[in-house]
């Protein structure tokens, strides 16, 4: 069944709202490298455009993870990519999450994310155990986690302000002008002021991951989740968009984690955790 979208410019939600069932078992799109790439919505989605965020409060630690064990595939196919991971992030601490490609980053990060359903142990984000936690359930934290990608996944027929717009449809009450003006402050303040209206074609990769960045934060997440966001850029704006992104979220009290392969990020660590083969082998301070 195809529910009405809510207010929309005429296209399917892509994510930032996830489409229910997302990552869900089966095997994600051949070519997907980080998350995945938004796409059109199944047929059958449901379970977005109800509800807000969930109210985020003081939570002591936003990520809160013990004995997760987690495996792709079936029977004789089944194959643990995660083992035995217990991972704390706290209130605003920013966390880089390291390791060779292969080592289960993304798949833990899509777990925390409640993009995909968990398999054995505990995994507590924003106060939510997301072990037993129901599609509905996960759907509701996802509305409380700003996302980012390597690759922006930014909708290429509207404007930057639209993109970040669109972070904030669910707020039902919040009408569409006052999105507008929400959204253009955001971009303001990552910098963008001026560039509102480009599509993102006419922006350059690094403004193109401010735009990324301005859409994840504006709905005033309480945790922000990246995977290889400065991946697909040089040096120079790597590095920008890391300290921006860094920066943005310590001023708002926003906990990050981010996977990166990136070592000329590390500073803007609180801690640098590693992985290795689904395990976690290294936390320090950084
Ligand atoms: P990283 O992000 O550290 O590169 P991933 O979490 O993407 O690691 O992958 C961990 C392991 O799980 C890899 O061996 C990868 O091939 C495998 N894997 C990832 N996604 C799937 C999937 N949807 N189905 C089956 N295997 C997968
Ligand atoms: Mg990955």
């Amino acid at each position: 069944m195809r529910r009405v979208l809510p207010r929309t410019h005429g296209f399917q939600r892509p994510f930032g709202l996830w489409p229910e069932g997302f990552g869900e078992g089966g095997a994600l799109p051949e070519d997907s490298e980080g998350f995945g790439e938004g796409g059109a919505l199944p047929e059958d989605s449901e379970g977005f455009g109800e509800g807000g965020a969930l109210p985020v409060g003081l939570v002591m630690d936003p990520i809160k993870i013990s004995k997760l064990t987690f495996a792709y595939g079936e029977g004789e196919l089944r194959r643990p990519v995660l083992r035995d991971v217990a991972l704390q992030v706290h209130a605003g601490e920013v966390v880089l999450l390291t390791g060779p490609s292969g080592s289960g980053k993304t798949t833990l990060l899509t777990l925390i994310g409640a993009l995909r359903a968990m398999q054995e142990g505990s995994c507590r984000v924003l106060g939510r155990e997301l072990m037993g936690a129901s599609e509905h359930e996960r759907v509701r934290l996802r509305r409380s986690i700003g996302f980012i990608f390597q690759n922006h996944n930014l909708l290429g027929f509207l404007t930057a302000r639209q993109n970040v717009a669109m972070a904030l449809e669910v707020e039902a009450a919040l009408p569409e002008r006052d999105r507008l003006a929400r959204a253009g402050a955001m971009l303001a303040a990552v910098g963008l002021d001026g560039h509102e209206d480009k599509l993102p074609a006419k922006l350059s990769g690094g403004q193109r991951q401010r735009v990324a960045i301005a859409r994840a934060l504006v709905g005033e997440p309480g945790l922000v989740l990246a995977d290889e966001p400065t991946a697909a850029l040089d040096k120079v704006s790597g590095g920008e968009v890391a300290h921006l992104l860094r920066d943005m979220a310590k001023s708002r009290g926003t906990p990050i984690l981010m996977v990166t392969h990136d070592p000329r990020i590390l500073d803007i660590a609180d801690r640098v955790v590693a992985m290795e083969d689904g395990r976690i082998v290294e936390a320090a301070a950084a």
